[in-house]
């Protein structure tokens, strides 16, 4: 391949000593006054691109007049549209297609003619537009553009790895190794920058090698060669935007606040001098910046710039359903729900934790859906503190994934001395009007498989309710993090009530996270219509002794009013009487037992077959594929 001579402004050597005073804000005005979010300022200052919250509506504030106009309402237009140096808008739009796969479309719209005009047809997976200082590129995973030959070096990111292009050619890295995804990746001079979730920020040098690691921020942007304003990511688990704010860094780690906590400052973007900032309820505010630039050296960085390949765009036109995971919370804190018991069973003080069962439920599920032909992503593969992603950040994860769908797993609490227990859907919207289609029929599909588990007491039915009807007091649309600005059809599930004792008890029970997992995965096949995924179905139950009580204290409803029976085997038979596989129900008090990839079949479910004094307990069950059979035994 032939190497291009690239010749670069770089920093002088030595020239790292920064001031005391990164940067000065002189002045800062009101450019829009409410429910404006992700704010664009074109090069020359005079005009705002920003969305609503539902990212339905893209709109273009002409600054000198104070005019508004639409740049675009259909699709999901907004969040992530630029401006290129023409001052043209690039923007991605977004629908559903065959088997519920979201297709992503990119459009140009002229501010001259008021004209959109579509440059990449609806495809598959991510699509990105990155604006550079000579032109716009949008990387597609099956299409891409450019908008002109000399667009100069940008960077994007793809899951775990770093791509920097030129617009003919790629160079693919992975500096920060495997994490949960790569966010944010611009170039500058000849650094790259990217945030590695869960790890933190990084700059490296053209070919990947590390220069700098900067703890985590959120929409990092360079204001210039050595200096990147963003904002923190230090609101771990908060549901609201409270006491977010602003702050330039240098690469050298020195840290000035931009912005009062008490604004609640998001979504930082510089045009020159000029930083343009969302404020608490969607006020887009800008602040005019004066520092004195770092001096520069004119150096040949030819060696420095990678060897191109050949960009490999995906051929295929119809590849895997992909689905986003968030296990929700992370590690042991005091945020994971830690709520210990005294198990009777082990005679032992046990402990619980949410993000426990949450990662076993949604590490269950990537596994089932990957042997089912789905591509999956997940927030994080561990259960530490580190993983406990910023929720900001867990949106823009699940947005850059190029998913067809997200799911967030957690289990809930009535947070009073009343106990109850069903599952509980939410979406981003209002009751039955959820602000990215599909979202209510996902809801749908998982509460009712949900619900059709009977190895848990169920009190209630299951409800599906929008985030914004179901926390009136967050604020007008704000509703959950994970979900806010999160464009993916998607919901969070309240799979059961974890203050309920009897189920927390069986949410430390590894299979019975399981199932919740396997049965998230035949909702998730039903709502993309692609039942046949799994040739073999799962047989689960409890066995319950009901000749003596529970010897749990508190609410307890339906089977969970007797003593489960504890570290019993059952068989599963065929209908000779031939014992084909045997399985054991848990020493913790919940007489759980599961039967993994059974074919499909009539068979007999044989318990306490070795105890003698009772006689053996057989029921007949008939096993579907790709389906859950359940059976009882309460005796
Ligand atoms: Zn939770």
């Amino acid at each position: 391949m032939k190497k291009t001579l690239f010749v670069i402004l770089a920093l002088a050597a030595g020239a790292m000593t920064a001031a005391a005073q990164l940067v000065t804000v002189t002045g800062t005005r009101v450019l829009v006054d409410s429910c404006a979010y992700f704010p664009q300022l074109n090069a020359d200052g005079t005009q705002l691109l920003y969305s609503n919250t539902e990212a339905s509506v893209l709109s273009l504030k002409d600054l000198t007049t104070g005019q508004v106009r639409t740049v675009a309402d259909q699709g999901l237009p907004g969040f992530d549209a630029r401006f290129g140096p023409d001052g043209k808008i690039y923007y991605v739009t977004q629908q559903l297609g065959k088997g519920n796969r979201v297709y992503r479309a990119a459009h140009v719209y002229d501010p001259a003619t008021g004209q959109s005009r579509q440059l990449l047809k609806p495809q598959h997976g991510a699509v990105q537009v990155i604006a550079t200082a000579k032109g716009v590129a949008i990387e597609g995973e099956h299409a891409s553009y450019v908008s002109t030959d000399d667009i100069g070096l940008y960077a994007y990111t793809r899951g775990s790895k770093l791509y920097l292009s030129d617009g003919k050619g790629v160079s693919v890295t992975s500096p920060a190794g495997e994490c949960a995804g790569y966010l944010w990746a611009s170039v500058s001079n000849a650094r790259m920058m990217f945030e590695a979730a869960g790890k933190g920020l990084y700059v490296c040098d053209l070919q990947g090698e590390v220069k700098h690691r900067l703890p985590s921020a959120s929409m990092p942007v360079w204001l210039d060669y050595d200096r990147i304003i963003a904002m923190t990511n230090t609101n771990f688990g908060a549901q609201k935007d409270k006491g977010t704010y602003l702050y330039v860094t240098t690469l050298g780690g020195e840290v000035q606040r931009l912005t009062d906590p008490e604004e609640h400052a998001v979504q930082p973007m510089v045009a020159g001098n000029k930083l343009v900032y969302v404020a608490d309820g969607g006020m887009v505010k800008e602040a005019t910046l004066q520092w004195s630039k770092t001096d520069l050296t004119l150096i040949s960085y030819a060696a420095l710039v990678p060897k191109f390949e050949k960009k490999q765009l995906d051929q295929k036109a119809d590849d895997a359903v992909r689905v986003f995971i968030n296990p929700g919370h992370g590690g042991h804190d005091s945020n994971d729900r830690p709520t210990p018991y005294y198990c009777h069973a082990t005679g032992e003080e046990t402990a619980y934790y949410e993000s426990d069962s949450n990662f076993k439920k949604g590490l269950s599920l990537k596994r089932i859906l990957e042997s089912k032909g789905y591509e999956v992503g997940i927030s994080r593969y561990e259960n530490k503190t580190e993983d406990d992603l910023d929720l900001f950040e867990i949106s823009a994860l699940s947005n850059h994934s190029g998913a067809d769908m997200f799911l967030a797993i957690h289990s809930n609490a009535t947070g009073i001395e009343r106990k109850l227990n069903f599952p509980l859907a939410l979406h981003r919207g209002w009751n039955g009007q959820p602000c990215v289609e599909g979202s209510d029929s996902i809801a749908r599909c998982i509460m009712r498989h949900l619900e059709g588990n009977h190895t848990t007491v169920w009190t209630h039915p299951s409800r599906i309710y929008g985030d914004w009807t179901f926390y009136p007091n967050w604020g007008y649309k704000t509703g959950l993090g994970v979900l806010r600005y999160n464009k993916l059809p998607g919901m969070l599930s309240e799979g059961s009530f974890h203050d309920y004792l009897a189920e927390r008890r069986r949410l430390n029970n590894d299979e019975f996270c399981w199932l919740e997992g396997w049965n998230f995965s035949l909702a998730i096949d039903e709502y993309f219509g692609r039942k046949g995924t799994c040739a073999t179905g799962v047989v689960a139950g409890r066995v319950i002794d009901l000749s003596t009580d529970s010897p749990y204290e508190g609410y307890k409803f339906g089977l969970d009013n007797w003593q489960a029976r504890n570290d019993v085997t059952l068989y599963l038979e065929d209908m000779t009487g031939e014992r084909l596989v045997s399985a054991r129900t848990d020493g913790m008090d919940n007489g759980f037992y599961l039967f993994r990839d059974v074919k499909p079949g009539r068979y007999r479910v044989v318990c306490d077959a070795d105890q003698d004094d009772h006689p053996e307990v057989v029921r007949e069950v008939y096993v579907r594929p790709n389906a859950s059979t359940y059976c009882n035994f309460s005796y």
